[in-house]
């Protein structure tokens, strides 16, 4: 059976691009842990003030936004992952993605990934649907 569970995308050059070969090890892990987060919450790329605390501390931050890979959302003090909807799916694709699997697994998975994101972690985002109902 074929794997069922959500990815992201990372072309094969992503690891050896003059771009991320400048990133520490720290900031390169912080940028795959934003774009899976980013995936995972339906984002589309967007990472608020308080969400991207609990992905990367300041100094990856500081780095990230230093090369292009984020960018400041000065209009909500979030954070915008550059190109994530050229290249990652979107919230229409993911949606449909899960209609279509009609597969309980995927059905709990926003539920689940609040729990793991914000729950757990005792944070509240504005964003999410399940931390406003709570
Ligand atoms: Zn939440």
């Amino acid at each position: 059976m074929k794997d069922q569970r959500h990815w992201i995308k990372v072309t094969h050059e992503f690891p050896r691009h003059p771009k991320t070969l400048a990133l520490s090890d720290g900031a390169f892990r912080s940028l795959i842990t934003a774009w899976c987060y980013a995936a995972e919450m339906k984002t589309d790329g967007f990472l608020t003030k308080n969400s991207i605390k609990t992905l990367a501390k300041p100094s990856k931050i500081s780095e990230l936004l230093e090369a292009g890979f984020l960018k400041k959302d000065e209009k909500t003090g979030g954070y915008i992952l550059h190109d994530f909807t050229k290249h990652q799916t979107v919230k229409e694709e993911t949606s449909k993605q899960v209609s279509q699997q009609k597969n309980a697994g995927s059905q709990g998975g926003k539920a689940s990934a609040h729990k793991r994101w914000h729950a757990d972690k005792g944070i509240k985002d504005p964003e999410c649907e399940h931390c406003q109902a709570a």
